[in-house]
């Protein structure tokens, strides 16, 4: 069992992170915010996928103003992306917006930083401070020699989040990414143990599918493992849809959340008799559109393909040229290598 670590709980929209509620999945779109028609059929896509909570970058005015035209048509919470300017800030708080990252050191004057924090405070809305490798302060830069250090990212996460409290907000979560594991890992295991607010994990730039995913389940995977997270987010260079889809697999495989079918496939061999590989495929595919909380497995023989199908709610078990369709470890029939997907489909249907 992992022991998740302590945090202060938050409200973002309707969720809450932090204590002890689920690890929640995040994405952001990667749509023009101004266009509100394709921003809403991304984030419907995104929420389909068992995305929780939504991040839109706000370049400038028009796109803080499509935040409430944006927020009447989805139902997932929404952070607005803004990097310096209080104006943006407010607007989408008039807007709507459900949680804001914005590092209140880079506001500006202390009166503009003012009054940000009182607007977030009134309307209740979280703010995140998000520290990147790539842009840490010129003072921290130099105190580390110039080096982007993770002690350096945790001391400029420790400024923000001191501004903020001076002005006794503290519905606040952190984010430290860097764009390699260890950095990014050693800088969360030093703030987990300098404050309680959650903390939003990830890889920033981990690459496209293959790599970013590689990355990120390592990464993210320690520090899960560790107990340290509160919100997750996979950053691929692709479809957002696949960055949900990969945190989840990350949460389930590690046992922290439980979502849809789980597909386990053996890694076929000489013993394999079907062509295993397009069927294991197919079932993946096919298992997106079932929302039960089930385990199958599609093994290739009759060698540790039974063992592994008594773990599973439901198994194909490769044989020659056909296959063997299991219910909690009993045969339920043999069904020829062209019937078994539709066959298999029909007892998931029903189970
Ligand atoms: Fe080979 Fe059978 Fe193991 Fe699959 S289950 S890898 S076919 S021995």
């Amino acid at each position: 069992m992992i022991k998740r670590r302590k945090t202060k709980k938050i409200k973002v929209g309707d969720i809450f992170i932090g204590g002890d509620n689920p690890i929640a999945v995040q994405s952001m779109c990667n749509t023009d915010t101004r266009d509100v028609k394709k921003t809403v059929v991304q984030i419907k896509q995104l929420e389909k996928a068992g995305c929780e909570i939504v991040r839109l970058a706000i370049p400038d005015m028009v796109a803080a103003k499509a935040i409430g035209k944006i927020k009447k048509q989805i139902k997932i919470p929404l952070v607005a992306d803004i990097h310096f300017s209080a104006d943006l800030a407010l607007e989408v708080m008039r807007q709507g917006i459900d949680k804001l990252r914005i590092n209140p050191g880079n506001i500006g004057s202390i009166d503009k930083i003012k009054m940000v924090v009182w607007e977030a405070k009134k309307r209740k809305i979280p703010i995140r401070i998000g520290i990147n490798s790539g842009s840490l302060g010129k003072e921290i830069l130099k105190k580390y020699r110039g080096k982007v250090t993770a002690e350096g990212m945790v001391e400029s996460a420790m400024r923000h989040i001191k501004i903020l409290e001076k002005l006794k907000f503290y519905d606040i979560a952190v984010s430290l990414k860097a764009s390699d594991i260890e950095r990014t890992v050693e800088a969360y295991k030093l703030l987990s143990k300098k404050t309680k607010y959650p903390l939003h994990i990830g890889i920033t730039e981990a690459g496209t599918i293959f790599r970013g995913t590689i990355v990120s389940s390592i990464g993210l995977g320690h520090l899960l493992y560790n107990g340290i997270g509160d919100t997750i987010r996979v950053s691929l260079t692709a479809d957002p849809v696949e960055e949900v889809r990969v945190a989840w697999e990350i949460l389930k495989s590690l046992g922290l959340r439980k979502r849809g079918v789980t597909v386990t496939s053996c890694p076929t061999c000489g013993r394999t008799e079907i062509d295993l590989i397009s069927l294991a495929k197919q079932v993946e595919a096919e298992m997106a559109n079932f929302n039960k909380d089930i385990h199958v497995a599609v093994m290739g023989c009759v060698v540790n393909g039974p063992g592994e199908a008594r773990e599973a709610n439901l198994a194909i078990i490769g044989g020659k040229k056909a296959g063997l369709i299991m219910k909690n470890g009993e045969i339920l029939k043999k069904v020829d290598e062209n019937k078994l997907l539709a066959e298999f489909l029909k007892e998931v249907k029903k189970y």
